[in-house]
């Protein structure tokens, strides 16, 4: 890394410590009553709508509301227990609890023709070691960028079929792999994969595991990919909803023709399902009874 980039992140990173700190102490000192909570299961959402929200708050960070709502992603395999949060509106903030509660994870167990998606070679194990440092920064980008979108999500196919998968508990062939970090849906080769919101796609590209994939930044910390698909969009383009950004496939370590769907929230894995079929059911931050 080259030292003027250590330079430019140092101010960021103190920002970081004293949004924490001023957080931390609000908690710790003038807070009000606590009368605000909400149960959310791993790998949800939950939602506190208010009026001119300014600011939301979660472990120490802070960040935008979106569409008048703060939301509060909880990573799949966060360990259940209790986590402040809180909302700023232009007459004051409050704070509340989120409980995480344990969600169940199916097991499944796959049979995989390929060895060579097994057992790497040193070189596919090289690359795909090489993809996986180019998605990292881009998971924790675009925190502070405004929201593009207003929730739900339009679908990302026509004619969605049940998903399945979303934090499954995985064997290839006998041996465990890690937990599957997304939703699969079982369409044809060939139907049009469309952006659900609108966004900037940030890569676009043949990975090993993933076969051809696009991730799109739709901000407020927002990402979302795609994988196993035939064709794809442009790296590089801007989309709008509803637009085609690939067609599903059957590239990478893939079974047969059918799109993954992953979504990641200021760096949570959620279940992507929560954002577009089962948007009417998302867990409401409620005055405690
Ligand atoms: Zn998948």
């Amino acid at each position: 890394m080259h030292s003027t980039s250590k330079t430019s992140l140092a101010p960021r990173r103190w920002r970081r410590i004293i949004t924490y700190l001023s957080v931390g102490f609000l908690f710790a000192t003038v807070s009000p009553a606590v009368n605000y909570q909400v149960e959310v299961e791993q790998g949800g959402v939950a939602q506190w709508e208010g009026d001119d929200l300014t600011r939301c708050a979660m472990d120490g960070k802070s960040f935008l509301p979106v569409d008048g709502s703060c939301w509060y992603p909880i990573d799949f395999k966060r360990k259940p227990g209790k986590v402040e949060i809180a909302r700023w509106a232009s007459e004051g903030y409050e704070t509340g609890w989120l409980e995480i509660v344990a969600r169940e994870f199916v097991t499944q167990d796959i049979e995989f023709p390929d060895d060579k998606y097994i057992h790497l070679s040193q070189e596919d194990l090289d690359r795909h070691f090489r993809e996986q440092a180019k998605i990292k920064p881009i998971l924790r980008k675009d925190w502070k960028k405004p929201g593009l979108f207003t929730l739900p999500f339009g679908p990302p196919a026509e004619n969605l079929p049940q998903g399945e998968g979303f934090g499954a508990h995985r064997t290839f062939n006998g041996e465990p792999r890690a937990q599957h970090r997304g939703t699969d849906y079982a369409i044809s080769a060939g139907v049009p994969v469309a952006a659900i919101a609108p966004g900037d796609v940030v890569i676009a590209e043949e990975h090993f595991f993933s076969g051809l994939g696009v991730y799109i930044h739709h901000g407020n910390g927002l990402l979302r990919a795609y994988f196993h698909l035939q064709s794809a969009i442009e790296n590089g383009s801007s989309v709008g909803q509803g637009e085609k950004i690939g067609e599903v496939g059957s590239t990478g370590r893939s079974t047969g023709p059918h799109m993954h769907l992953g979504m990641v929230w200021r760096g949570a894995w959620i279940d992507p399902e929560w954002l577009t079929l089962k948007s009417d059911s998302i867990p409401q931050v409620q005055e405690a009874p």
